[in-house]
This record gives structure tokens, sequence and C-alpha cells, in this order.
């Protein structure tokens, strides 16, 4: 017997019912922002990753050597592959470019609900446009995607990382002291956050204003604590523009402000972004992006580049738990031939039934009618057709509601139209 590789999933046809009915909903939610779907392979060179995190990452990756001794990973994350696309062939497509992938990801990560080796990500990248209407929209898509897929209860947290660091730096914190203190932060391990403070001599007073003002969400308490930082002023006063326009003109009120959002990627350079779905628990973050800057490290003309990424694996655990009642697919009708003399002309109806769009199955396995009935029950056929000499004989087919039990002779000729009615 062999077994799964750890952490990837096989999925029924009942969980890719489900998989396919939310990626529709979301490249729906894409398309009407105005975005494109692209798509780029499932390996890339390994340096394309190690690039901007450094070989750290490679530990938290699928990296193998082919056959020629090219050094490649499997995508952990879809937006370095796609700036280097964008670098390579996309340069000169119009501004503001919108593009939106579907696509599975690797990371060598420690399994867990909602944590796997394999998962899907459904994300999105704007290139070419930093005002604050463009950031205000990329929000929204992500809010929207997330509610239109059924997604009752989501909590949106906005941060800024020019904002973070002018913080970092008013408590006179190195960057070799912010570079220990973001993973803590990231995962609100404030207890951890404060022993380092602590340890580098930060007095306790200091410590309680540093660790209030990373969690509040008055913007008021923030601004006080920049004033005097001109880079960080001038960003906040965007960053109240970005929430203006999400609140009047994209009707999104909860949000939370929240300075402790550092995202683990290295990329990152202003404006930041997470959704979570409370009802997950522990692995509750369902989105996460914001604004940053690889461009020019790929070689491309620099401009400015912002976007984000879903976990569409957690999407889906969060709408189960909120027992979301997703829309099942099922067969319009099933047809029984009830002897094998009437095998050809079953076969026939259910071709031209199927020409006109018609979902049909068909019974392959010679089975009396008793038992084909049970089975069209089984796979939620909602009508059977028997196909009988005594009706052929009249040119007519019996219809049968799978749901009432009512039957009745239909003319052939009928049969299209009676089941489109
Ligand atoms: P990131 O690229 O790390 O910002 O991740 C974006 C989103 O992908 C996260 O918010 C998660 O919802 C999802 N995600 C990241 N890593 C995993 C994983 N190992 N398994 C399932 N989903 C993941």
């Amino acid at each position: 017997m062999f077994q799964i590789p750890r952490g990837t999933r096989d999925f029924t046809p009942k969980e890719m019912d489900k998989r396919r009915y939310v990626e529709e909903s979301m490249k729906k939610t894409f398309t009407t922002f105005g975005y494109r779907e692209i798509q780029t392979p499932l390996f890339e060179h390994l340096e394309l990753f190690t690039a901007k995190s450094g070989e750290g990452i490679v530990d938290e990756l699928y990296s193998f050597e082919d056959k020629s001794g090219r050094q490649l990973a499997l995508r952990p994350e879809l937006t370095a592959p796609v700036i280097r696309f964008y670098v390579d062939r996309l340069q000169m497509e119009p501004k503001p470019l919108k593009l939106c992938y579907f696509g599975n990801c690797f990371r060598y990560d420690r399994p867990q609900k909602g944590r796997y080796r394999e998962f899907w990500q459904a994300g999105c990248e704007i290139i070419g446009t930093n005002t604050a209407e463009a950031y205000a929209e990329l929000i929204a898509l992500a809010y929207y995607i997330l509610k239109n897929v059924g997604v009752q209860q989501i909590q949106l947290c906005i941060g800024n990382l020019t904002i973070l660091s002018s913080i970092f730096t008013q408590f006179h914190l190195s960057e070799e002291d912010q570079k220990k203190l973001t993973p803590l932060i990231d995962k609100a391990q404030y207890d951890e956050v404060s022993l380092v403070l602590e340890q580098l001599g930060v007095d306790q007073q200091k410590i309680h204003e540093f660790l209030d003002v990373l969690q509040t969400s008055d913007t008021k308490k923030i601004q006080q604590q920049i004033k005097g930082d001109a880079a960080a002023e001038k960003e906040f006063i965007f960053l109240e523009t970005v929430l203006d326009f999400l609140k009047h003109s994209f009707h999104i009120n909860d949000y939370q402000i929240k300075l402790s959002i550092v995202r683990g990627l290295d990329y990152y350079s202003g404006l930041v972004f997470e959704i979570d779905a409370p009802v997950l628990g522990a692995e509750k973050q369902l989105c996460g992006g914001g604004v940053y800057e690889l461009l020019s490290l790929f070689g491309g003309t620099p401009t400015s580049t912002a976007g984000f990424a879903i976990g569409f694996d957690r999407t889906i655990l969060a709408l189960e738990t909120e027992q979301f009642s997703f829309p099942s697919r099922h067969i319009d009708v099933y047809i029984i031939p009830v002897n094998e003399d009437m095998i050809p002309i079953a076969l026939e109806i259910a071709y031209d039934l199927r020409k006109e769009g018609i979902v049909v199955d068909i019974d392959l396995l010679r089975r009396g009618v008793g038992k084909s009935l049970k089975y069209a029950n089984s796979v939620q056929a909602t009508k059977a057709i028997l196909v009988g000499p005594k009706e052929l004989e009249k040119q007519a087919l019996t219809l049968r509601n799978l749901e009432t039990g009512e039957q009745h002779i239909v003319p052939r000729k009928k049969i299209v139209s009676t089941l489109q009615q």
C-alpha cells in the first residue's frame, strides 16, 4: 500500500464540488474588479525565492536539483513568479496592470489543521499605481471575495510598515533589534517582545507604551507617536485617505488598524493588511497582502506593486465551520434501459439530451430497474427515464420524478422540452 505524502491531500468528488464552487466564485469577483487571470509554472529557479528572503528560506521550500544540475524549487507563493513574468514579458502593458492567479503552492511546513505542504492560493497583483483609491480597491477586493464566497465572520486588519518602522526608531530600537522583534510581533508573542525589550535595557514604562501603540486601533494615539517624523506623518495621512475610501466608497466599516501586522515575507514596504476568520482558531489567517518592492531586485523598471494572497483551503474550512450550505451538483436525469434490447436507444437518448446541455448518466451495468433506481437516488439524480419496449412502440418514454416518485409517459420528441421546463 502506498501512502499519500505528508501534508498533501486527495480530494473526493464531493470535496471537489465545494472547491470548484469556491474557485468559480473567487474568479468571478476578480473579474468584476477588472482583473485578468495568468498562470506561471509550478517550479521556478530556486534563486527567485532566495533573492529577497535569503538562503534561510530554503529550509521552508521543496527544492531540488534537476538532471542538468539546475537548482529548482516548487513555488511557495506566487508573487515572486508573477513579478518575474511581468519583468520578462508584461512591462509594456498599459497600466495599471491587474493580474490574478489561482494555483497550488508548496511549503515544507509542519502539517496541522489549516496548514498543509501542498495548499492553494487565490491572489492578485496590481502594478503601476500607488493611489489611495487603488489600495482601497485592492483591500476591498480581498474583502468582497471572501464575503461573496459566503464567509460570514471575517476580521480585516490594516497596518503600515513605514509607520511601524518610525515607532521602532522613536523607541531607539536598531535595525538588528527590529529583526529580533518582528517575528515575535508577527506571532503576537507580546510576553517575549517584552522580555527582549527588557534585555535591551528599555524601561518598563517605555515597554508598556510600545506594546500599547502596537496593539491600539486608536489612530490618534498612533499619530501622536509618530509626531515629527515627516515620512511617517505623510504615510499616516495617506493611510487615512485609504480608510476614507474604504468606508465611504467601498462600504467597508468593519476594519481595524493594527500596527503589529508585519507579514512573514520580506517584500513588503508600506501598507499591509490581513483578513482572519476567527472561527478557525489557531490557523485563522485567510488573507495577507500589501504594498511591496521586488521589481528593482528582479531587474524591472521600478513602479508601484501591491497584491494579496488568499488561502483557498482555509476559506473552505471557514465555510465548513460556519455550516455553509454549498450548492450541490446533481445529475438531471438517469436513463435506465429496461432490458438489453433497449441499450442502443437509451444511449441515443443520452446523446440527444447531453447535446442540449442536460446532465445525464445512464445504467452501464445492465442492472435491473429496481437496482438502477436505487443507484440513481444515491447519485442524487432528480429524474429517471425508463426506456421500455411497450412505450417505445408508441414513440414514448417513462419519465419518473425521483423526489416525489411520480411518473408519466412523455412522447420521445418532447423529452428535451419537458426536461428543460
Ligand atoms: P502568505 O503567502 O504566507 O502570506 O500566505 C497567504 C495565505 O495563504 C495565508 O493567509 C493562508 O491563508 C494561506 N497559507 C499559507 N501557508 C499555508 C499552508 N501551509 N497551508 C494552508 N494555507 C496556507
